[in-house]
């Protein structure tokens, strides 16, 4: 058999084991499980095992994180668009752009800035998850980063210390990771700048959820949500402010995608 055939096929079987023990532990929906066959076909199968530690980290860290909140954050469910269970929306919102890039690698497998742009992509996607889930921990409410006002906890767009600092760290694992794991290159800049990336595409993320994210309001329950068109109480929710199509899987697209482009500039 060909041996880029031999390597695709062995990384579906490898992405089918880890999405089935996922699906299993709770972690994705089933739409959520096919979405991550998909991205996890084409990063061991068409990456290669480098590419396959960065997702692995980001998917096991930030399930973990997750799984962990799961208790705390019962409370303020209903602020959250989703729960535990990553759909396909979220999955490709989160792991999309770095699919691409480990894609693109196939087609280019000399160049440097697929790996760039895959390392900053997942810096800038597990940054964002970490801060959400460790965010929650933080003793004070946070503050929109717009304003600068104090907003209710989960609230898009605002940000705390504590998720501030687990932005930082999980954009710099990610991103030391890549450097340890580079396929070429040095290990300070590629570490430096996907750290970097990662980052920029966290706080455009926060940036996204202040300004022009789709926010509604339940009058039933008279909070402020992501979830449309039904709030968890099952009442009709009416949006408040930002762009309809703009949900919280579309900012995290551009959080993926502004990691992605700062690593190629900045490269
Ligand atoms: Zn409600």
């Amino acid at each position: 058999m060909h041996q880029p055939l031999l390597q695709l096929l062995l990384g579906c079987l490898f992405a089918a084991a880890i999405t089935y023990a996922a699906y299993r532990a709770g972690s994705l929906s089933r739409s959520g499980a096919w979405g991550a066959l998909l991205e996890g076909t084409i990063i061991f199968g068409l990456g290669g095992w480098r590419w396959a530690v960065l997702l692995l980290v980001f998917f096991i860290s930030s399930s973990a994180l997750t799984r962990l909140n799961t208790k705390r954050k019962a409370a303020l469910a209903a602020k959250f668009e989703k729960g535990g269970q990553r759909d396909i929306g979220q999955v490709l919102a989160n792991g999309g752009v770095a699919s691409l890039f480990a894609g693109l690698h196939f087609f280019f497998p000399q160049a440097s800035w697929t790996w760039m742009a895959f390392a900053a992509s997942l810096a800038a996607v597990n940054a964002d998850t970490w801060s959400t889930e460790l965010g929650v921990l933080n003793p004070s409410l946070p503050r929109l980063i717009t304003s600068g006002k104090p907003v209710e906890r989960g609230t898009s767009g605002g940000v705390s210390l504590f998720g501030s600092l687990a932005a930082v760290g999980g954009a710099a694992l990610i991103a030391l990771l890549a450097g340890l794991v580079r396929p070429v290159g040095n290990f300070w800049s590629i570490a430096g700048i996907a750290s970097l990336g990662g980052l920029v595409g966290a706080m455009f993320d926060s940036l996204l959820g202040a300004t022009i994210q789709a926010i509604y309001h339940c009058p039933q329950c008279d909070k402020e949500t992501e979830k449309y068109p039904l709030h968890t109480c099952g009442t009709e929710t009416i949006q408040v402010r930002g762009w309809r199509w703009l949900n919280n899987d579309m900012v995290n697209l551009w959080c993926a995608v502004m990691g992605a482009v700062i690593g190629i500039i900045l490269l």
